[in-house]
């Protein structure tokens, strides 16, 4: 199992530096040691490119995950921030699943019910194209204001658009003080370096309104190192954490955890929060959980390098038989598979996606062609890889309506 292509809300300051090469990120031990590298990795996976050479000749930059002995926290400790360039081309939605939509309308009434939020106001740090504030204010709440430097309000419907303000840049630069009765981040977390410094910057936004509740969804890691899920470790994301690492980081950044839950099939980490006084963490909090992610970061690397040679030969077999392959997924993790098969990308035709303003495009690095589902028809693919296992049933009804019958397998 892994993540969904996360929706990479694009929000990444450019006020902090990155971590430095030993001290840890998340709380400024030294006991961090390096378990993987990767070089040439494409820097950004969800821009979308024109052309094919743009595509072939994106930047790349350089993974070194390194694992918090202290903390238990993952990162990539030679991200370089200057590679950012989150914009309105930043294409990340999976708004357009209905899997995806369900999931984000559950969660905003559940949140809503909650913490009380109908009728206040609510704040969204890494809106994205702005569906799921949409949906707090289709749960009830009387108005909402996103922030994010990818923003698209045109394409909020107009049902809720007259409750919605937007903020095209970045918290804190654009948007210093948090005055709401809710902050929700979503997908944004993973794409910052210096992850205590802006948590304590979340908390000082907050100031005195300490009944402000905290809202945040991010990958979890633990999974990923367990199974060797290279297409969820990418330039993108510089932090990975562990429901413990998570909860340590808000402790100590000024926080209370309310709950800590795991959502879409365990692929995500919810943690709900206070404002609090930072008090002293317990040192042994968490070690037998930081043993755990340690020994599993230590077989990551041949766990990685099985997972891939396991896709190669699928891939090499239905060539070799005269047929055809596909990646359906043309996301974040899609640009990671293809960028770590290699060579063997050639054997890939194309990426399918079902989000109608990435047709036509090209996926960075491998360079790509995303078609639409109904272009399958014409070359008729004998193995269509899904890059996420929670949309097979839904990729399954795509493929059955267009008449085509292929082998359907996850990553
Ligand atoms: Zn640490």
């Amino acid at each position: 199992m892994n993540a969904p292509q996360s929706p990479n809300h694009a929000v990444a300051s450019s006020r902090f530096e990155a971590p430095g090469a030993t001290a840890c990120p998340a709380c400024g031990s030294d006991r961090t040691r390096s378990f993987y590298r990767c070089a040439d990795v494409p820097v950004h996976s969800c821009l979308l490119v024109d052309d094919q050479q743009t595509a072939l000749d994106f930047p790349r930059g350089e993974l070194d995950l390194a694992f918090c002995t202290g903390c238990g926290f993952v990162y990539n400790q030679l991200f370089d921030p200057s590679h950012n360039a989150y914009s309105s081309d930043y294409e990340e939605t999976q708004g357009f699943s209905p899997l995806f939509r369900e999931f984000i309308k559950d969660l905003a009434e559940r949140w809503v019910q909650r913490y009380d939020l109908a009728g206040k106001k609510v704040v969204e740090i890494g809106c994205g194209k702005g569906e799921f504030l949409a949906e707090m204010v289709r749960a009830g709440v009387a108005s909402g204001i996103g922030v994010d430097p990818g923003v698209h309000p045109e394409r909020i419907d107009d049902d809720v658009a007259n409750r919605l303000t937007w903020v095209k840049g970045f918290f804190p630069e654009d948007f210093p003080l948090i005055d709401a009765d809710a902050v929700i981040c979503r997908h944004t977390l993973e794409h910052i370096a210096p992850v205590a410094d802006w948590m304590r910057t979340v908390r000082e936004s907050i100031g005195e309104r300490t009944d402000t509740v905290v809202l945040f969804e991010l990958p979890d890691v633990s999974r990923v190192l367990e199974e060797g899920a290279f297409w969820d470790v990418y330039y993108e994301h510089c932090t990975y954490f562990t429901a413990g690492s998570l909860a340590r980081l808000f402790r100590r950044t000024g926080f209370e955890i309310v709950d800590q839950w795991t959502a879409y099939d365990d692929q995500y980490l919810i943690i709900e929060a206070r404002p609090a006084t930072p008090g002293a963490e317990d040192a042994a909090e968490g070690d037998d959980e930081n043993a755990a992610t340690g020994s599993a970061a230590d077989r990551f690397a041949a766990a990685h390098a099985e997972m891939i040679g396991r896709w190669r030969t699928r891939l090499q077999t239905v060539a070799a038989q005269g047929g055809s392959s596909v990646i359906w997924g043309s996301g974040s993790k899609g640009v990671a598979f293809l960028a770590a098969l290699g060579d063997d990308a050639a054997l890939v035709t194309a990426a399918v996606d079902i989000n109608p303003f990435k047709h036509g495009k090209y996926m960075a690095g491998s360079g790509h062609r995303i078609i639409a589902p109904k272009e399958l028809t014409e070359f008729q693919p004998d193995l269509v890889i899904a890059m996420n296992s929670a949309y097979l049933e839904e990729i399954g009804s795509d493929l059955d309506a267009l008449g085509l019958r292929p082998s359907l397998e996850a990553v």
